[in-house]
């Protein structure tokens, strides 16, 4: 397998806040690695680190072999790694299919992009139903879907997901987990940090526990959802 993905104590800050304090992981070709933990354990900062939004203070990271530590965004998505940020990111004001054409002119496929919109449009129905809905009015899950769909139509090498199941009712939730099991079927790699442990360990191959900046604690994930310190701390009474 080749890793895909890797980070050597990496550091992040805001001024005077060490928010990421020594990040080494890796994520294999193929992978889907969840990273979890509380509020403002740092899981936001990490993948703004990752994906060139937040400047890495100190350490290594290395996409595909190469060094990104200064590449800017948009660099690291026409070279594969797609952000899917918390909040969704989508652009509510625009209908569904210019939140699809926006994003696949960062990397545009030569085929054209009425191909590449039906891809999106094959794996999320729903989203060609509603091709000229304005973002604004889909439902949190169908945004969800679409912010997914605005990487796919990148071809990600990559997929970065912010907390994706944020704000969403269980069924919506439990929608988008089930979209990223299929994707995870499918072969694609991932990087998942996510709230909901539960879900996210159920999701995934490996994990990290993520705990005030630091990794307290990684292995399957299927192990760690039964080991008794990740129990107690994240996954509650069952
Ligand atoms: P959440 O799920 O609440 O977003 P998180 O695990 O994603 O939590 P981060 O948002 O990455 O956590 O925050 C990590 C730490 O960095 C927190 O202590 C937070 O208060 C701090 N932090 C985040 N953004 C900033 C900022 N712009 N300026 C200063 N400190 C920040």
């Amino acid at each position: 397998m080749s890793i895909v993905l890797e980070t050597t104590e990496l550091h992040v800050s805001y001024g005077p806040i060490r928010a990421l304090r020594g990040i080494s992981l890796s994520v294999e070709q193929g992978e889907t690695v969840a990273i979890v933990g509380a509020n403002g354990a740092g899981k936001t900062t990490l993948m703004h680190a990752l994906s060139g939004v937040l400047p890495i203070a100190s350490g290594a990271a290395r996409f595909l072999g190469h060094d990104i530590r200064t590449a800017a965004a948009h660099t690291l998505a026409r070279s594969g790694m797609l952000h899917i940020p918390e909040g969704r990111g989508t652009l509510q004001n625009m209908r569904v299919e210019e939140n699809l054409r926006l994003a696949w002119e960062i990397r545009p496929t030569q085929t054209g992009f009425e191909d590449a919109i039906q891809v999106v449009f094959e794996r999320f129905p729903r989203l060609a139903e509603r091709r000229e809905q304005l973002a604004g009015n889909l439902s949190g899950g169908e945004q969800q879907m679409l912010a997914i769909g605005r990487a796919l139509i990148n071809r990600p090498t990559l997929l970065l997901v912010d907390e994706p199941s944020m704000g969403l009712s269980p069924l919506f939730a439990q929608e988008v987990f089930q979209v990223l099991a299929e994707l995870r079927d499918s072969g694609m790699t991932i990087l998942l940090v996510e709230q909901n442990v539960r879900s996210a360990l159920s999701l995934a191959h490996r994990a990290y526990v993520l705990s005030h900046g630091a990794f307290t604690a990684s292995g399957e994930a299927a192990a760690m959802a039964e080991d008794p310190a990740v129990v107690a701390g994240y996954l509650g009474h069952r």
